[in-house]
């Protein structure tokens, strides 16, 4: 087991949803006090129950192979790096990491990222890599001067 989970004692009332999978679950990690279903623990790691901004970067650089950098910046979380300079927004609205008061698990802060990724390629019509390649390539001058001195 990848992750330690212990089930709730019996008698217990209302059913709670996997933190990383939001399945219904009676299995805890007791260090992070968050649920934890028994699929989850087999397969996912330790790291993957804290909220910073290392792990959710990390978390979309294994899922996407981008780099997200999301950072805080007046107390407002935005992305940023390559991918995120071609969204229509970077700003996500949010203002702390603490789930549960966000309801924003490690899996949803990805599914943020990978929305915005699917939106900007069905607006361009490109994959993110291929945007990414044309907004590296040097921009073509749109002034030529001929050897006249004149200005087109
Ligand atoms: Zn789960």
């Amino acid at each position: 087991m990848t992750i330690k989970v212990s089930k709730e004692p019996s008698g217990l009332g209302q059913i709670e949803k996997c933190f990383l999978c939001s399945e219904p679950t009676r299995y805890w990690n007791l260090i992070t006090n968050y649920p934890v279903c028994t699929d989850c623990a087999k397969t996912r790691k330790t790291w993957e129950l804290t909220l910073t901004i290392q792990n959710i970067n990390t978390a979309i650089k294994k899922a996407t192979g981008l780099d997200s950098d999301l950072h805080k910046f007046f107390g407002i979380y935005y992305w940023g790096g390559k991918a995120a300079s071609l969204f229509d927004e970077q700003c996500i609205h949010m203002t702390s990491l603490n789930y549960p008061t966000t309801k924003w698990n490690l899996d949803r802060w990805v599914e943020d990222f990978t929305y915005r990724i699917e939106q900007t390629e069905k607006e361009h019509g490109k994959t993110i890599q291929e945007l990414i390649t044309d907004s590296e390539k040097p921009h073509k001058p749109n002034v030529v001067i001929d050897i006249s001195g004149r200005i087109f």
